[in-house]
Order: structure tokens, then C-alpha cells, then sequence
């Protein structure tokens, strides 16, 4: 537990996240809450397309760790969202992104400078370590760079999402890096997908032939819509998503 991490427990309590109850069984959820996000992870449901893979849907519970994870500081939320996708029989979204390749490069959407100097860290980096520690690939973090600050995507309908960040991330070539050319973008949540289509196109021009991507949550981009109105109500997500 970081420093950040204690001082969020200090102030939470030892209660889980997603129901409340204090009988407490590990860092995060009690004993009920686990076995149902285990259970959601085995057969997870994502957008349909053959080079996209999100581990876990968007449903109250998994909502509840992914704001705590964005917003409370506990960015090992990431960490533990990947391992608890794989336990006991493998979940079905882990096996697909095996049967990808071995040795795949974990590339995070990077956040804005000013946004991680203000949250201490990006919550993609650690989901995408984890996940390259559990398929055997490495982490990469200076493949892609963020151009420009945006503003929130989530009130966003798809057509102004792609707009949002069209041209918002910049990649290094392919040539002058001496990593797998079989990337994996990876980010926290899979609304539309134009974030992570924007980074994939500015990885194919810098010549990476081979993206793909996988992402901790699928929300369908109805509800993410809903979720925005009553986090802003609580005071969270209140710039970019
Ligand atoms: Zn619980």
C-alpha cells in the first residue's frame, strides 16, 4: 500500500467498496462482493470486435472500483481488476488477449502531464503493467505521447468523441524503438472506443502494423452518459474521463 493508498484507507475505513459491509476480507471488497466480481470477469461482455478485449462490464459494483481507482487514489485498483480476472479459470477476455502473441508491448493512453501531476499517476500504466506481468509482455511507456489537454468525453455522444481526441496522441516510430511491433493499447474504461481508435491510428502511422486493445471496463456508451450526470452530482469526473 502507497502512501496515497493509506491515506485513502485511513479516511474510507476498512468497508468494502462496492456494498459498504465492514467485515472486510481483503484490501477492497468483502468476501460477497469478490466472488461476484470473479464471477462477472469469467464471461465478460465487450464491443464485439476481434481486436478489442475489455476484462470486466461496467455494472455497479466494478464502477464503484473504477472510481475509487480514478478518483480515491488507489491506483493498484488496476492491479487487482486484472488479477481477479484470471483466477481460478482463466476469464475468457485473458485467454483471447493470450492467443494474441507472446511478448506484446502494453502501451498506456497517456494522460495529459498536468493531469498526472495533479493525480500522482496514470491508472493505465498500472493496468498495463499488470497485465503484461500476467501475458508475459513488457510494459511500454514512451511509445505514445499526448498532444493537446481535452475536455471531458463522457457527456460526449460517439461523433464528437472521434472529433475529441482526433490527432490527440502522438507515437514514436516504429524503426527507432526496439520493441514488439505487436502493440496492445490499454486503457481503464471502452465507451465508443475513439480514444483508444485515435491511439491506434497514430501508432499505425509511426509504423506499428499490429494494434490491438484491451481495457479493464466496457461501459455501453448509454449509460456512460447517465454515470456522468450522477458523478458530477457527487463531485467526480469532472474534466476528462
Ligand atoms: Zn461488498
Amino acid at each position: 500500500m502507497n502512501i496515497r493508498e493509506s491515506i485513502s484507507f485511513f479516511f474510507f475505513g476498512d468497508s468494502c467498496l462496492a456494498c459498504g459491509n465492514s467485515k472486510k476480507i481483503d484490501p477492497w471488497l468483502c468476501h460477497n462482493c469478490k466472488e461476484e466480481l470473479i464471477a462477472c470477469g469469467q464471461h465478460p461482455i465487450w464491443p464485439g470486435k476481434e481486436d478489442v478485449v475489455c476484462l470486466f462490464p461496467m455494472n455497479s459494483l466494478t464502477r464503484s472500483l473504477i472510481l475509487a481507482m480514478k478518483y480515491k487514489g488507489m491506483q493498484k485498483i488496476a492491479s487487482y481488476l486484472v488479477a481477479n480476472s484470471s483466477v481460478g479459470r482463466k476469464g475468457e477476455a485473458l485467454q483471447i488477449l493470450e492467443s494474441w502473441g507472446k511478448n506484446m508491448s502494453f502501451v498506456p493512453v497517456p494522460v495529459h502531464n498536468a493531469r498526472k501531476r495533479e493525480r500522482g499517476y496514470n491508472q493505465c500504466e498500472q493496468a498495463a503493467l499488470e497485465l503484461s506481468l500476467h501475458c508475459g509482455g513488457k510494459l511500454q511507456t514512451n511509445v505514445l505521447k499526448r498532444r493537446i489537454y481535452k475536455p471531458s468525453q463522457t457527456s460526449l455522444g460517439s461523433g464528437a468523441r472521434s472529433l475529441n481526441v482526433a490527432g490527440a496522441f502522438e507515437a514514436k516510430k516504429a524503426q527507432n524503438l526496439k520493441i514488439s511491433p505487436q502493440i496492445v493499447v490499454v486503457d481503464d474504461v471502452y465507451t465508443t472506443g475513439a480514444t483508444t481508435a485515435s491511439c491506434a491510428r497514430a501508432l499505425k502511422r509511426a509504423g506499428f502494423e499490429s494494434v490491438k486493445t484491451c481495457t479493464l471496463l466496457y461501459e455501453l456508451p448509454a449509460s456512460a452518459r447517465a454515470d456522468m450526470v450522477a458523478d458530477k452530482k457527487i463531485g467526480w469526473r469532472t474534466e476528462e474521463d
